[in-house]
């Protein structure tokens, strides 16, 4: 029993085969640099890695290669269905859905909010109906786990009717990521089910934070787009916003020219004037580049406010729990943000964060209760799992 999962991006489709039920990954892969020349099909099974050319594919063709690959590796026989990453479900969504041409429609509809990812999102689920007409199509939202946010939650300072008539409130996202870690984490950590408080980290090129109650999203950090809340590799986060008109004019640029400036050329690049990788920032940080010393300060510092504010609607906190590529993997960055949260009762255990918790159920702290956890998220297996969910119900 297999799940085809398919996050189609911008230039890329990343897919793989997954069984939830073993947690095997049969296959898994990408189709990169979509509409070049250059683009390719790359793949990893059993360790082995595979490529080959698709000169000029973009995603019909590369979904095609795709389901090609699947056939020749025997694959297609034993899928039930396909899981699809939709980044955003505006309000419209509070859980994962089985695809209905009602649900395009809404997605569609939130095509708006998300101008860069639901179009490539939409194109992969109408090419994957093309190429398995018989298999079931479930999309799966960023921002569906963070629909349980109360309206203090949710609501920007703004007047009211921008929320009514152009849907200006906080969706958040990584919702997918958040859930997954978070079941997991209960599950390390021994809490209960119904009696848990926890703040999740996701750190890779994106970064946000959730504070989970019992199970469900009570806030996140980033808000109507993936641009809010903490600094990441190329994204600003929170900034004042009269910085757009205040650089716009005095650049004579437009705002749309200032906002993808903050998107694409701010963060740990923006700061350091070196890269958006926390690897280099911390190499270069340790030879003394003084920028990138400040990039590697600032997202530490950035990131503990977040964390320490998630706990006002969580009201104590039981776990936090580090993921993502900076979560998983930098011992610096969870070392400098417990330092900053030693007031929440939080001390870092050196030894167990060196080796990002591996002996003891990901915890890098010394007291069990609060905690700080690394826990690796697997967005690909949490989509295959609430595909198989939705196929058994169906
Ligand atoms: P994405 O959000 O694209 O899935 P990842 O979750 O893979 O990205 O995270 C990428 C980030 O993780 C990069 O900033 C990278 O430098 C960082 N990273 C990966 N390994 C390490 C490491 N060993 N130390 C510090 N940062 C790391």
């Amino acid at each position: 029993m297999n799940v085809l999962v398919l996050n189609c991006g911008s230039s890329s489709a990343k897919f793989a085969v997954i069984d939830p039920a073993s947690t095997r990954e049969e296959v898994s892969g990408i189709a990169q640099r979509l509409g070049s020349r250059d683009a390719t099909l790359d793949w990893k099974r059993n360790g082995t890695k595979g490529s080959r050319p698709i000169p000029g594919a973009g995603h019909e063709q590369a979904l095609r290669a795709v389901g090609d690959l699947l056939a020749e590796l025997g694959l297609v026989k034993e899928l039930i269905g396909v899981g699809h990453r939709v980044v955003h479900g505006g309000a419209r969504f509070s859980g994962s859905m089985a695809i209905t041409p009602e649900v395009i429609a809404k997605v569609e509809e939130c095509i708006p909010l998300g101008p860069l990812h639901n179009p490539p999102n939409l194109v992969g689920i109408r090419v994957a109906q093309e190429l398995f007409p018989a298999l079931l199509q479930v999309g799966v939202f960023d921002t569906a786990f963070h629909q349980t946010m109360p309206p203090v939650a949710y609501t920007y300072p703004v007047p009211h009717d921008w929320l009514d008539t152009l849907g200006v409130r906080r969706y958040g996202f990584h919702g997918t990521s958040h859930r997954f870690v978070a079941r997991q984490a209960l599950a390390l950590a021994g809490l209960p089910l119904g009696n848990h408080t926890l703040v999740t980290a996701h750190l890779g090129n994106g970064c946000s934070c959730a504070a989970v109650r019992n199970g469900k999203s009570v806030d996140t950090t980033m808000g109507l787009t993936p641009l809010e809340g903490v600094m990441m590799g190329t994204r600003s986060g929170s900034v004042d916003p009269a910085i757009i008109g205040h650089v716009a004019s005095a650049l004579n640029q437009s705002a749309a020219k200032i906002l993808d400036v903050l998107n694409k050329q701010s963060g740990l690049l923006g700061v350091s004037g070196l890269s958006n990788d926390m690897r280099t920032i911390e190499e270069a940080a340790s030879r003394g580049h003084e920028r990138a010393r400040l990039a590697f300060d600032l997202f530490c510092y950035v990131l503990a406010k977040s964390i320490a504010g998630l706990v006002v609607p969580l009201g104590r906190l039981d776990a936090l729990v580090f993921t993502g590529g900076i979560g998983e993997n930098s011992v610096a960055v969870r070392g400098r943000t417990v330092e900053h949260l030693g007031f929440l009762g939080l001390t870092i255990d050196p030894d167990a964060n060196a080796t990002h918790g591996r002996g003891q159920n990901g915890r890098i702290t010394k007291d069990v209760r609060p905690q700080a956890l690394v826990v690796p998220t697997n967005e690909e297996l949490m989509i295959a799992m609430d595909t198989a969910d939705i196929a058994q119900q169906a």
